[in-house]
């Protein structure tokens, strides 16, 4: 796409070129840093869910530290204190 816009650019002024390389070079800075920031904001909210969840002993889906019955299941279990992501502590 960035080749596009910069075979479009060949016939303008060098002037004119050397702007739309400039505002070329910005957007794809922004595109990238909007990309990785997203991908980061991801994996840390994926983080977080995991220290909020554990796998439930009988059917092993993840479920909130504070459940007492597992939504799933149904069945009775014993909610955990603090971030305990193994199924030992269950
Ligand atoms: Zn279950």
């Amino acid at each position: 796409m960035l080749q596009f816009f910069l075979l479009a650019a060949q016939n303008l002024p060098a002037d004119e070129q050397a702007r739309v390389e400039l505002w070329l070079s910005i957007f794809t800075g922004v595109l990238l840093f909007l990309i990785f920031s997203l991908l980061i904001l991801a994996v840390l909210i994926r983080f977080i869910a995991l220290r909020s969840t554990r796998p439930c002993r009988w059917c092993m889906e993840f479920i909130s530290n504070k459940a007492t019955v597992c939504p799933r299941c149904g069945k009775e279990v014993k909610p955990v204190d603090g971030p305990a992501a193994s199924a030992k502590d269950v």
